[in-house]
This record gives C-alpha cells, structure tokens and sequence, in this order.
C-alpha cells in the first residue's frame, strides 16, 4: 500500500522536563530531508531504513545546539508508517526548544496530542482498539493494566472480530439482495448459517463483555469495602496496609467517621480501599452519617472485607453477617483480627466454621497480612480468565454490548420469521458497532474525541 505522506509534524516523545536524553519525534512528507538540512554529519537523505547516526543540530548561524543520534525510518515501514526521523538530544529544556524551533523553520508543524497514533491508525498500521491499547499501556501504573494494554496491542479481540464482521457482511448483503426482489418470495441468504454465524459471534463476545468488570476494576482500582463494628481494627489494618497513618486508630468505640479512600498495589493489581464507620447502629447524629455512609460504600463495592474482633465477637454474630453478605452477589472475606488473644483451640473453632471464607490476622503485628491479600488477589485473578483479552475501555464494551443486543434481535427475527427488511435493520446495527469497535467506521468526532486523549508526542 503507497501511504500519502501528510504535512510533516513533530513534537517531543519523551516526558517533558530535564532528563538525561530526550527524544524528538518528526513524522510526514520529507521528514528526512527536513531534518538532513539541520544536521551535520553524513547526508541523512542517502541513508538506508532504521540506521542511527551521529551529528549535530546546528542553527542558521551554523552554531551547533548540540550533538544528536538521529534514528531513520523510512515509509512506510515506521510507527505511523511515514517518512520518520527520531532525534535523540540531550534532554535539556534550550535545546528541545531550540531544536523543535529549528524543524519548524523547516516547515514542520508541531504535533496534536495523539496526532502520531491517528496516522498510524489511517494508514492501517493497527485498528482503532489497538491504538487505544497504545494510550492505555503509557497510561498504565500496574502490572495488571499493563498486561491488559499489551494483549490489545498485540490483535487482542479485533482481529478475530473483524473477521466475523467480514462474514456477516456477506449475510447482509444476501438479505439487502432479497429486498431488491421485493414482492418475490426468494431467499439467497440461508437462515440457518445465518443463525450459527450470529452464534459464533456471540461466542467471542460474550467472554469480552464479561471480562468488562475485571477490566474496568483493573483499570480504574478494585473497589474494596473494609466494614466491621468499631473498635475491630480496621484503622490498625488500614494502616498496616498502606504503611501510613492515614485513619485514626483509638480505643474509644466509633472514632472512625470518614470513609477514607485510598489505593494499594497488592500482586500487581491495584484496590481502592474504602474505610468505613462501624456497621452497628448509630448512637449519634455525626455517626449515623458515617453509618448511611457504610451502606452506600457496601452498594459501591466489588469485594467487601468483614474485619471483627475474634475474641469479643460471637460466632452466631458473625454467621448473621456471613448469611447478609452472601445475599449481596459480591465477594467477601471474613477477617478474624486479633488473633493473639484467642487460643489454638478458639483459632481453630473459627476455622472449622468458616473454612476458606476466613482468614484470621493480627493487624497490630501484620501477621497473616499476606494470606489475607493473597485471598484478595485470587478474587480478581479468578474472574479473569489467564491469558485471555480483557475489556478495560469503556467505548469497547459498549459497542460490545450494542452489537450483542442488536444481534439479539436478529436471532428474535429468525425466530419469529420476520421479514427481510427487519433483519436488514438489525444486521446493519449490528455491522454498525462491530466497525465502530474496530474503527473499521469512524467519524472525524470520534477520531478526534479518542486521539485527544492521548498526550503529545505519541
Ligand atoms: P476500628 O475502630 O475498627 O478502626 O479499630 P482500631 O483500628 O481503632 O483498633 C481498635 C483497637 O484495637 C486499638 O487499640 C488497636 O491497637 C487494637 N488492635 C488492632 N488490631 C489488633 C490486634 O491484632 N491485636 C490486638 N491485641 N489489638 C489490636
């Protein structure tokens, strides 16, 4: 494919500031010959694809701002598959200024946000998911995004999707076919493949859709409720767990009003730990608030962590809470603390009721700290399915969900024997939002709506 070179840009692609390197990016019509007139070194014009060399910028005055590797990639075998040039300088704020002033003397213009992964999604280097994936892996601050962004990048769902959205096409178009026809009772597209098609493809996207609320916790911090009566010791394990005294730990029953958000990397996954007041019934006016408050943080939360005191809590109390959390649909833990003042016997008594569901810990110590995350991290890893692509952008997953809706109703118009026009109508939502996914059907909106999300440079 010949790629139209568009009118060169450039912009720095390393984090602004001082640094030990910084990294110049130029992209589009004559990059290298632009680039080539503020160099001295060899002539850049007559080196080969992905050569580096060295050399200095040096400005109309043929005063040298400083000494380069310039780095060639060549049409259309580059990141955005134009002509482009990385100038590897020195990572000082004069000479990024100087030398970006220097390229726009030469006619580049600086970059828009996002504006090199636009090219190279128009000119097909990846689809509109896997660009997303570029935003999502620079943004990403775990190991579990990380992961995420990478499969996307790599073809992830889209490849498999856009094969589907291939087959379907054909479909629609048999079914458009028959409505030429009009009147006559011909059918070219048979309903039975049509009907395992939409199945097949409701198989990829049904695991996709799922995968959402393991993506989005993933992305966007698990959301982990911390609920107990006062005095269980939720603000001595907040504070062993995030190693800092945010909450306030006191011996006077109540004192933890505030619900206190904070994050915590545990196994590469990132939770938001939510404090709350005590569950129990509020005695005071500024306490009930902290208590309507547990309530809503409950409804907010995709696992919840039920901390008491092992040795003033009895057993039938902590049944009653297990048989309330369990109507909740959302995971939870039940935390024996202060397991230093029960005996072996009492551990085990707790053990014994409860298996897998409890762990018992000293949060004073930070003893069993690490079973109790561990049980954690197993919750999130076991809705995610190992190796498998998860959904994390929203956009995604709601043309995931538009698509399996639409391609509902097809099979409800199979089923019900519509006629063509009606599945006509369902096939073309449905191929609507399979190619707005992928961006195999963009509008300038969304384009620009995706690519300003992005920051400079990329
Ligand atoms: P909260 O009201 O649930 O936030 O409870 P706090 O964190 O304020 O703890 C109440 C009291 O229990 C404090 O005096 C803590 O030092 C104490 N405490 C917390 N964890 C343990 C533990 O594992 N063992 C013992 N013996 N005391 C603890």
């Amino acid at each position: 494919m010949d790629i139209l070179q568009q009118e060169p840009i450039a912009a720095l692609a390393t984090a602004p500031g001082i640094g030990a390197i910084a990294v110049i990016r130029v992209s589009g019509e004559r990059a290298v010959e632009r680039t080539n007139r503020l160099f001295r070194g060899k002539d850049l014009t007559q080196q080969a694809s992905h050569t580096v060399h060295f050399g200095t910028i040096r400005d109309q005055a043929n005063t040298i701002i400083d000494e380069v590797l310039v780095t060639i990639f060549r049409s259309p075998a580059s990141f955005t598959k134009e002509d482009v040039v990385e100038i590897s300088c020195h990572g000082s704020e004069y000479v990024i200024r100087q030398i970006l002033r220097l390229l726009l003397n030469e006619g580049v213009r600086m970059a828009q946000p996002g504006e090199f992964t636009q090219r190279a999604f128009l000119n097909g280097q990846f689809d509109l998911v896997q660009a997303e994936a570029v935003a999502d892996l620079i943004a990403a601050d775990s190991e579990a995004t990380h992961r995420a962004a990478l499969t996307q990048l790599r073809g992830g769902f889209s490849r498999q999707l856009k094969a589907l959205r291939q087959q379907l096409i054909e479909f629609a178009a048999l079914i458009e076919l028959e409505l030429d026809f009009g009147e006559e009772d011909v059918e070219f597209a048979q309903r039975d493949d049509l009907r395992q098609l939409v199945w097949s493809i409701q198989r990829v996207l049904r695991p996709l859709i799922e995968s959402f609320s393991v993506g989005n916790a993933i992305k966007n911090g698990v959301a982990t409720v911390l609920a107990g009566k006062p005095n269980a010791g939720k603000s001595t394990l907040l504070n062993a767990l995030l190693n800092e005294e945010k909450a306030i730990v006191s011996d006077i029953p109540g004192t933890t009003r505030d619900v206190i958000e904070d994050e915590l990397f545990i196994n590469g996954i990132r939770f938001r730990l939510i404090d709350t007041a005590g569950l129990r019934e509020a005695t005071d006016a500024i306490e009930a608030i902290g208590v309507e408050r547990t309530r809503q943080q409950l409804d907010k939360a995709a696992i919840i962590v039920y901390l008491f005191d092992a040795a003033e809590t009895p057993l039938p109390e902590v049944q009653e809470v297990k048989t309330e959390l369990s109507q909740r649909n959302v995971p939870y833990l039940l935390v024996a603390n202060k397991m230093d003042k029960l005996s072996g016997d009492q551990l085990a008594e707790w053990q014994q009721q409860f298996g897998h569901e409890l762990v018992a810990i000293q949060a004073n110590t930070g003893k069993n700290l690490d079973q109790m995350t561990q049980r954690l991290t197993d919750f999130v890893r076991s809705n995610a399915v190992p190796g498998s692509t998860v959904v994390t952008n929203l956009r995604h997953y709601e043309h995931l969900t538009q698509t399996d809706a639409a391609l509902a109703r097809v099979l409800d118009g199979l089923d019900a024997g519509s006629t063509q026009d009606w599945l006509a109508i369902d096939l073309r939502d449905s191929l609507r939002h399979l190619g707005e996914l992928t961006g195999e059907i963009t509008t300038d909106d969304l384009l620009a709506t995706i690519f300003s999300k992005f920051c400079i440079g990329k």
